[in-house]
């Protein structure tokens, strides 16, 4: 059975829930907003199928690319919408437009972020763009079978955990099966996202949220919250989130990295671009496209007419992110501590804090407490 004695040891990707045939388990939000499964003890039948199919309990062996290329959406609208060069919509659409079904990750109506499935090109489009927020994968795993039990293609997006959780779901290689996973920094908490979209809102209904607004560029890029447009290094939830403060446990100790999740495909911003592949460099969105199975091969062979091959080794040392779990900051334990009760403006000093060690950072609260108080 399942129990999170140690937090830092579950992703919260849920195959348990989903494959639990006695529905006894259930994702439950901790106080730090991060979904953890908790058991129904007295329902549970001790069959383990949940423990065969969680990614920390059965780690795979990291995997050398089949390729690794540069490329970018031809459709200039595409990539501009996009985080990187837009890549996903090119291999999403053809998978619709074959009749296939598409998982990723969208908004809500209260700009959570849920994972769904799309089954026609509009549907895609929420998709697009990268949410820093861990989304709720509700039963996406599940659906994705039905699915495929139904002889459609499926090609299911997601973080590598969240591939990886599906994979071992699944357990049986599924022919029309194709996974592509981003490259992860790490997954920032549900519930401080809530709390920032509350500050920067004022409670007031959002219309528009976009973590990689590109109209400052792709480097520079912004992100833009209801009318407010704010540098990436001037948002307190980017720079918590860059800095790995309001990152999930787990995310320092990532069991899905550098190609042991299993995915065909891994998609990441090409960064380090003007190094790499300079004359392509137009500061509107590369991306590294990691080919690593011959199916995954297949698919962007079909699609991207225009790449060029990167050496593997090159893209990982301008995004360690592919390959190496986020290291955990000094000050992570009193970030968790202060978030519940200190107003989210004080989050920024946090990066400070983070660089200047505990102690440092204690005595620099002492100062600031004694200068409130007196
Ligand atoms: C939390 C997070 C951290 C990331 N960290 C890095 C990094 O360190 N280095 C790097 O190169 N790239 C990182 N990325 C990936 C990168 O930002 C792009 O998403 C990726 O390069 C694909 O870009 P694109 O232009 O092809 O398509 P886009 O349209 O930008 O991306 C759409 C894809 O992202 C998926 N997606 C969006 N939000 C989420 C989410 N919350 N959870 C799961 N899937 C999601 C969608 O389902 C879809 O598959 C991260 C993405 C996320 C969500």
């Amino acid at each position: 059975m399942i129990d999170v004695k140690d937090k830092s040891q579950c992703c919260g990707c849920g195959a348990c829930a989903q494959r639990c045939p006695v529905s006894c388990i259930t994702m439950r939000e901790d106080e730090n907003g991060f979904l953890y499964p908790q058991v129904d003890v007295d329902a549970c039948v001790g069959c383990r199928a949940c423990e065969q199919v969680c990614p920390f309990l059965n780690r795979q062996e990291a995997q050398e690319p089949v390729i690794c290329l540069a490329a970018a959406n031809p459709d200039e609208t595409q990539r501009k919408n996009a985080s990187s060069g837009g890549l996903f919509m090119m291999l999403a659409s053809r998978v619709i437009e074959q009749g296939g079904v598409v998982f990723g990750a969208r908004f809500n109506d209260a700009w959570d972020v849920v994972h769904d499935a799309a089954e026609t090109l509009e549907d895609l489009a929420p998709f697009c763009t990268s949410k820093y927020v861990q989304s709720v994968i509700g039963d996406s795993y599940r659906r994705a079978k039905e699915f495929l039990q139904q002889g459609r293609m499926v090609m299911f997006t997601g973080t590598p955990c969240q591939i990886a959780g599906l994979r071992l779901f699944l357990g049986d290689p599924q022919e029309h099966l194709i996974t592509v996973e981003v490259a992860c920094h790490g997954v920032p908490s549900p519930g401080v996202w809530r709390t920032w979209l509350k500050k920067c809102s004022g409670g007031k209904t959002v219309q528009h949220v976009n973590f990689r607004d590109k109209s400052t560029g792709w480097r520079g890029y912004s992100v833009l919250i209801g009318e407010n447009r704010r540098h990436h290094d001037d948002d307190d939830y980017m720079v918590t989130f860059l800095d790995n403060y309001n990152l999930r446990p787990s995310c320092f100790n990532c069991p899905s990295k550098n190609g042991s999740s299993g995915a065909d495909i891994t998609l990441a911003d090409l960064w380090g671009c003007d190094r790499i592949l300079s004359r392509r460099d137009d500061n509107k969105g590369m991306s590294a496209v990691i080919v690593r199975s011959d199916r995954g091969h297949q698919l962007v062979e079909q699609c991207v007419a225009d790449s060029q091959t990167v050496d593997y080794s090159e893209v990982v040392k301008y995004n360690p992110a592919l390959a190496h779990s986020a290291v955990r900051p000094d000050g992570y334990d009193l970030f968790w501590k202060r978030m519940s009760k200190a107003p989210l403006w004080t989050l920024k000093r946090y990066r400070f804090l983070g660089g200047a060690g505990l102690s440092a950072a204690m005595s620099r609260i002492r100062v600031y407490l004694h200068h409130r108080l007196h």
